[in-house]
């Protein structure tokens, strides 16, 4: 039988030399234009820095992490980001909403007693039809490690995590890449992952995340957005990064990936002005 994935040393090994590369030579670059760019003035705005996993390992970078952000603003959840940008309000604080994509139990294992010894709640988006998952055989669609096997919460688990505060938003049914279906396809995906939710969980699901997260690539810029809303949704989340200011639209969230890893002068990089 596969033994479960516990460190991120165990899943980074198999990623290929060229993707290790490419990490050390971008954290070269940003530890170079940091040196360069203007301690600007704190702008306000909201960022939506977000995680696949915590990992056994990345426990103890994890919450340096949401201690750096406490430092340098305030945490807040995803119906107040939301309502905030859709009031069209001058934004002054600097916010974090914090999400995991996918759905792994070691975001509600490791992460959430983090969070918690923070005050911060997150959003996990999940793959419904991946809930509870874990034969490799299946699990081969949705990601890529040959015969790596990561736990992903059950309908158990998603509950605990809502009993402790946090939120649970829709990822598709089946990690579906929008853009290579038609209309119809994204509708049904829309429709079934957030009557999943809403039958287990008992709660409303509000908010929809892009799986890849790439617009034009992953989905399609015009239409998805509008299906998610036309579906009930209320927030579209992207994989492009950036900070949302006064007006942003709630239907193109821009997030921005972390790995538990990256050091302080990357969230200074991609999190701070
Ligand atoms: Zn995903």
């Amino acid at each position: 039988m596969t033994q479960p994935v516990r460190s991120f040393a165990q899943f980074s090994a198999h990623e290929d030399a060229k993707t290790r590369l490419r990490s050390l030579a971008r954290d070269l670059a940003i530890r170079a234009l940091l040196l360069t760019k203007r301690p600007g003035r704190a702008a306000g705005g909201i960022r939506f820095p977000f995680w696949h996993h915590v990992f056994d390992d990345e426990r103890a970078d994890f919450e340096r992490q949401l201690r750096w952000m406490k430092r340098h603003g305030d945490f807040i959840g995803f119906d107040q980001a939301v309502a905030l940008l859709a009031s069209g309000d001058k934004i002054d604080g600097r916010y974090f909403c914090l999400s995991f994509d996918d759905g792994f139990k070691n975001v509600l294992s490791n992460g959430a007693p983090i969070l918690d010894a923070v005050g911060a709640k997150a959003m996990v988006y999940l793959a419904t039809g991946y809930v509870g998952e874990s034969d490799p055989a299946k699990l081969k669609g949705f990601y890529d490690h040959g015969q790596l096997l990561i736990e992903f919460m059950d309908w158990s688990d998603a509950k605990a995590w809502l009993a402790a505060g946090h939120e649970v938003g829709s990822h598709t049914r089946k990690h579906a890449c929008l853009a290579a279906l038609e209309a119809g396809g994204v509708r049904a995906e829309l429709a079934a992952s957030k009557a999943d939710i809403e039958a287990n969980l008992g709660i409303d699901c509000r908010h929809f995340c892009a799986p890849f997260g790439v617009a034009g690539t992953h989905f399609d810029r015009l239409r998805d957005p509008r299906l998610a809303r036309d579906a009930g949704y209320e927030s579209f989340a992207t994989g492009h990064r950036g900070r949302m200011g006064q007006s942003g639209d709630p239907f193109f969230l821009l997030r921005d990936h972390l790995l538990a890893k990256a050091g302080d002068h990357q969230l200074r990089y991609f999190l701070g002005d």
